[in-house]
């Protein structure tokens, strides 16, 4: 059964996409079986997976209002290595239309139960809001990932989103668990930045990923290629921080695997 995770936070441009497309590439690395989930109507994990967002037959739009099976809207066989439910901006009816459904924040958890067992990791990337798509997400997943800026702002909204994911926690998802903050666009030479990766440190202690990833223009070339950044350029610096992330996240939830495995 696979274990599911969303990428979230409010606010916009800290890393959730690159982290959701990078992480999903370096999981399938290591012969993990994954799923990402494009679950903004942006559309940018899409596009940053090869796959063109305005000729979709299919958009996950379809599936979350009952217009199409998933398997009509899963692009499998990716370079990549991983399966998609691409996105696109259709989607932002789908936040209008869920509305008036019923069981309406349950509706991709139900949708992912016909599929759960054929991957050993579903990712989710959310739009830089909380509304009903990220409730959707929070509400299918096990746990979050808040990737975090090492800005200025960075704790601000932080309190507000912790907020949510408590609220998350007492109505729709119990068990929803936070896999972790991920200090994203970090640079040691910049004294802010390690300001806020030290505060962040000091708030947050273990829930914070030991994982760095850096700032690294490859990470941000990648996505105009539509390729992830280990098939972009392998060696890069986001490239390597990506698969120590994955290696993290593999030694927290699965004890078998060794630190070789996710080098290889
Ligand atoms: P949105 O909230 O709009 O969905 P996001 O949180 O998904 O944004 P990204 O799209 O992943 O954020 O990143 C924002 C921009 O920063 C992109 O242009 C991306 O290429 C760039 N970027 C992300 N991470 C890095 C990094 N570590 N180094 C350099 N550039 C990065
Ligand atoms: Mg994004």
């Amino acid at each position: 059964m696979s274990y599911v995770i969303a990428l979230i936070n409010q606010k916009g441009g800290v890393g959730k996409t690159t982290t959701a497309v990078n992480l999903a590439a370096s999981l399938a690395a290591t012969r993990r079986r994954v799923l990402l989930i494009d679950m903004d109507p942006q559309g940018n994990a899409t596009m940053g997976s090869g796959v063109e967002k305005n000729d979709l037959q299919h958009s996950i739009y379809e599936a979350m209002v009952g217009k199409a099976e998933l398997d009509a809207v899963c692009c499998k066989g990716l370079d990549a290595g991983y399966d998609l439910l691409p996105a696109n901006s259709d989607l932002t009816a789908a936040e209008v239309e869920l509305l008036s459904m019923s069981m309406k924040e349950y509706r991709l958890r139900y949708l992912l139960a016909h599929v759960r067992k054929q991957y050993d990791y579903v990712l989710i990337d959310c739009p830089p809001a909380l509304n009903m798509l990220t409730v959707n997400a929070m509400a299918a997943a096990q746990g979050v990932i808040i990737p975090v800026q090492c800005e200025y702002y960075a704790l601000e909204g932080l309190a507000a989103l912790l907020n949510t994911i408590r609220q998350v926690q007492k109505t729709v998802n119990e068990g929803l668990k936070i896999e972790g903050l991920l200090r994203t666009m970090y640079d040691g030479r910049n004294s802010l930045s390690r300001e806020v990766s030290g505060q962040l440190s000091a708030h947050f202690g273990d829930q914070l990923f030991r994982t760095l990833i850096p700032r690294n223009v490859r990470l941000a070339e990648a996505p105009s290629h539509g390729m992830p950044v280990i098939t972009y350029d392998r060696q890069s610096k986001g490239s390597i921080a990506y698969l120590a992330l994955a290696g993290e996240l593999l030694r927290k939830s699965d004890a078998s695997v060794t630190t070789a495995e996710v080098a290889a």
